[in-house]
């Protein structure tokens, strides 16, 4: 007999960080009463913990899986869209058919104009957990699921150098490039002494041969980041990211049709229509989505749209418990056009603990957990501190 969704809950978690995310604060970046903080750098709000939204899903069989999604700031408007709308269409719904659950939900709304954002964001997580109880109940890795293993292995350049002085995040590359990996990214609002600066301290430490790449955390004007990404380059760069607003199209065309770098964008997308409008114009090279903003179906479709314009895809990675990236392993471990994915060390590491599963990612490379499903889920310590919204 169908299995079918019998219910669908929503929860917060928060963990504790040493070091906020991309480094210590600097002068007047003081967070206030909640938590939140703007870095200067980018004027971008940040928390200082760690915090991401978690779905659970069981059906009436009693399968469970789990999703997650941002839960960076206003985790409770995730929680509300899921209480209050998606969690009632969602149950009932056939587990093993989550991308027709996703353009069903999806729908309810397009026509308001709810077509990304935090709205996309509750239904990435819950497609996660519907992908997972999919393959569970085929007895299957979410890999498997997808059409088969590509690779085992999954390329993994490390970001993020959380220190706050140039010579230190050097030191930092080096320190992991003597474990295995050898290519990695900065990101500008932390190089407090400019981008070019920034990259020829790293090609001092880290050599000729290490990849390096630029967040430029869209934070220039196309022309200004084309003379930047230039500078760079004389230093050896290998793909420049985000260098102009997530709105700027005709901007990014610009840059990446004369900067002479890879370009590299879409953390921030929600869904293929965002690579759609952008891919026969812009001359994009590498594009990046997240999963916990889309979802594996609309991940797959983003990826799948890419190759077939011979783009490749490098997958972005954020602050979560680990379960988004699980699925963001599976996908890349089933997809031809990845080539590589981010590691995000500072956060793989105040995660850790709090997943019960495979989730490596040593010497350079991830290995995509095991199965059945996504082949991790929360451990004893998340559960014991999700909160439900
Ligand atoms: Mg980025």
């Amino acid at each position: 007999m169908r299995d079918r969704v019998q219910s669908v809950r929503a929860f917060s978690l928060t963990q504790h960080r040493q070091t906020p995310y991309l480094g210590a604060l600097r002068s007047g970046e003081e967070p206030n009463a909640k938590g939140y903080f703007v870095r200067r750098g980018n004027g971008t709000v940040y928390p200082i913990f760690d915090r991401s939204v978690l779905v659970r899903i069981e059906t009436a069989s009693g399968m469970a899986g789990w999703g997650e999604t941002y839960g960076l700031v206003a985790p409770g408007a995730v929680g509300a869209i899921i209480d209050d709308l998606l969690a009632d269409f969602t149950v009932g719904r056939n587990p093993a058919d989550p991308a027709a659950v996703y353009d069903d939900l999806y729908d309810l709304v397009r026509v308001r104009g709810y077509t990304g954002g935090f709205y996309v964001d509750a239904l990435a997580a819950i497609d996660i957990a519907l992908w997972d109880i999919a393959a569970r109940l085929e007895g299957v890795s979410v890999t498997e699921l997808l059409g088969g293993v590509v690779r085992d292995r999954i390329p993994a350049y490390v970001s993020g150098l959380p220190e706050t002085k140039i010579d230190a995040r050097a030191e930092l590359a080096k320190s992991w490039q003597s474990r295995g990996f050898n290519a990695f990214k900065f990101a500008a609002p932390v190089a407090d002494d400019g981008l070019t600066a920034e990259i020829a301290a790293l090609r001092a430490a880290l050599g000729p041969d290490a990849r390096i790449a630029a967040d430029m955390h869209w934070k220039y004007g196309a022309h200004d980041a084309i003379e930047e990404i230039r500078a760079m380059a004389a230093h050896g760069l290998w793909f420049a990211e985000a260098p102009v607003r997530p709105e700027d199209v005709t901007g990014l065309e610009t840059v990446c049709r004369n900067a002479g770098v890879p370009i590299a964008v879409g953390e921030e997308w929600r869904t293929h229509h965002d690579l759609r409008n952008r891919i026969d114009r812009c001359g994009i090279s590498i594009v990046q989505p997240e999963m916990g903003h889309t979802g594996l179906t609309g991940f797959m479709r983003i990826a799948q749209l890419a190759g077939r314009h011979g783009l490749d895809v490098i997958p972005h990675a954020t602050v979560g418990s680990g379960v988004f990236l699980a699925a963001s392993l599976h996908a890349s471990a089933a997809l031809e056009p990845v080539t590589g994915h981010e590691f995000q060390h500072s956060v793989f590491e105040s995660s850790r603990g709090l997943l019960d599963g495979d989730l490596a990612c040593t010497e350079g490379f991830y290995t995509a957990p095991g199965g059945p499903g996504l082949g991790v889920e929360p451990s004893e310590r998340a559960l014991s501190r999700l909160k439900p919204i």
